[in-house]
């Protein structure tokens, strides 16, 4: 009999054969975790080891592990009806865009996908379409930021604004433009927050009639960047872009797929500043990753353009698996787990003790920044704080694998091309108990003592 250090080795060999990963080439030196449990913020891997999953999967677990009530409700749904698509409808779609639509400040229609880059493009094409029914053909185009990431699907990886992620598998979606977002901590030497968020706003308005006005469909934004590495606005900046596209007839989507559903300490990120969008898109912690499910949220009066037209102009997309029952049904699950425990004010309470008791971290050597909006953080490494160049790989992959070793998994994220891939992110779930939270600080305590050098 194989013990089970032989069997983790035969399975790490075979994933080796066999399994594709994502964005990772794993090799002889580095093994995926092969996960074979998890409970809470807790994974279990096929050893035995355990590890607080510091980044909720990809962003994305926000009601923690073994949740016995969503599978029992995708249970329940798949034994009543497994699959009906949404050219019909069911009970979930129905009850799930409705207790949607209670939590946005405005009446949206819902439209459910499967994933955060279906929602974008069905944004982009419901976009465009509703300019052209308003008789505006030439807009098609759109604005996002560099640094955002927005999605893996053609349209979706043209607006992200991450060069390494898309050059190999050009020529992309024509009509994506891209603008500097703010980051504040680089911001010009003596400029205050505040003038420099207005700046980055009118510079994207200088783009937007460089362009000529007329040829831009949308602006796409996250309320903050979270891949780009955690660059947080001030509202002015949101609330000037806001304004900017009513003034020049452009929407506004706003990508909610990671800071939606508590994340930020706010029901959705974009609740943090006085706007309201003409576009919302969700995913992720919709269905706090259980099962596929996305929305793209269009405000009724842009949807009921759609329905003036008499040439049979509807919105012409249809995802075979978009709005699945069982989906739906964990969503609003998930949704109803959300709002019960109180899980979005305690990402605001967590999310503020974590920034507390890691603000000594400040003093050490190698952390330029530390920002957090909710339970989403972002810890920047640089060589030099002088002149906040940013951290090796080596520095930042180490102190990575520091945290791996005392079982705890946190992100790098940032931008590779423009040398900023030195961002730590921590993003555990939002039902995170407070041993969690004292776990994750302690490590990380650790970790940076020992990287003092
Ligand atoms: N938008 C944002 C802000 C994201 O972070 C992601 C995924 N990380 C996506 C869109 C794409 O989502 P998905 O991976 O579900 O396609």
């Amino acid at each position: 009999m194989k013990t089970v250090k032989e069997e983790t080795q035969s399975l790490i060999k075979k994933d080796r054969d066999h399994v594709w990963h994502h964005i990772s080439q794993y090799n002889d030196k580095s093994n995926p975790i092969i996960a074979t449990e998890a409970k809470g913020a807790w994974i279990t891997d096929h050893n035995g080891n355990k590890y607080l999953d510091g980044m909720s999967g990809l962003w994305c677990v926000n009601v923690g592990y073994g949740r016995n009530e969503l599978a029992q409700a995708a249970y329940e749904q798949m034994n009543q009806m497994a699959y009906i698509p949404m050219t019909q409808s069911h009970i979930p779609a129905i009850k799930l865009a409705e207790k949607v639509n209670e939590w946005l400040s405005d009446d949206y229609m819902i439209f459910y996908s499967n994933s955060g880059s279906d929602a974008n493009e069905v944004a982009f094409k419901m976009a465009r379409q509703f300019h052209q029914q308003n008789g505006d053909f030439s807009r098609y185009k759109f604005i996002s930021r560099y640094r955002a990431y927005h999605g893996s699907s053609l349209g979706a990886l043209s607006a992200t604004g991450q060069a390494l992620r898309k050059y190999k598998y050009e020529p992309l979606s024509s009509g994506f433009l891209h603008v500097a977002p703010p980051d504040n901590y680089r911001r010009p030497l003596g400029q205050s927050v505040e003038s420099y968020n207005v700046q980055r706003a009118e510079e994207l308005e200088d783009k937007i009639i460089w362009e000529q006005k007329e040829t831009i469909a949308g602006i796409i934004m996250e309320p903050l960047i979270t891949g780009g590495g955690v660059l947080i606005p001030h509202p002015i900046y949101v609330e000037k872009v806001q304004e900017i596209c009513k003034r020049h007839g452009v929407l506004l989507i706003i990508d909610e797929v990671i800071c939606g559903f508590g994340r930020t300490g706010k029901m959705f990120g974009h609740m943090h500043f006085d706007i309201n969008p003409d576009i919302i898109t969700m995913a992720k912690g919709l269905t706090s990753a259980y099962l596929p499910l996305s929305i793209t949220a269009v405000r009724k009066d842009i949807y009921e353009t759609f329905k003036q037209n008499e040439d049979n102009s509807h919105f012409r997309h249809v995802n075979t698996f978009g709005g699945n029952p069982a989906a739906c049904a964990v969503a609003l699950k998930n949704l109803e787990i959300i709002e019960k425990e109180n899980l979005t004010e305690r990402a605001a309470v967590l999310g503020e003790r974590l920034q507390n008791e890691l603000e000594e971290l400040k003093n050490h050597p190698y952390v330029g920044d530390i920002r957090n909006l909710g339970l989403l953080m972002g810890i920047e490494l640089v060589e030099d704080k002088d002149t906040k160049k940013p951290a090796s790989a080596q520095r930042v992959g180490k102190i990575i694998s520091d945290c791996k070793a005392y079982g705890l998994i946190i992100g790098k994220n940032g931008d590779t091309v423009a040398g900023y891939n030195n961002i730590l992110t921590i993003c555990p779930p939002l039902s995170s108990t407070d041993n969690d939270l004292d776990f994750i600080i302690t490590v990380l305590k650790k970790v940076f003592k020992q990287n003092e050098s």
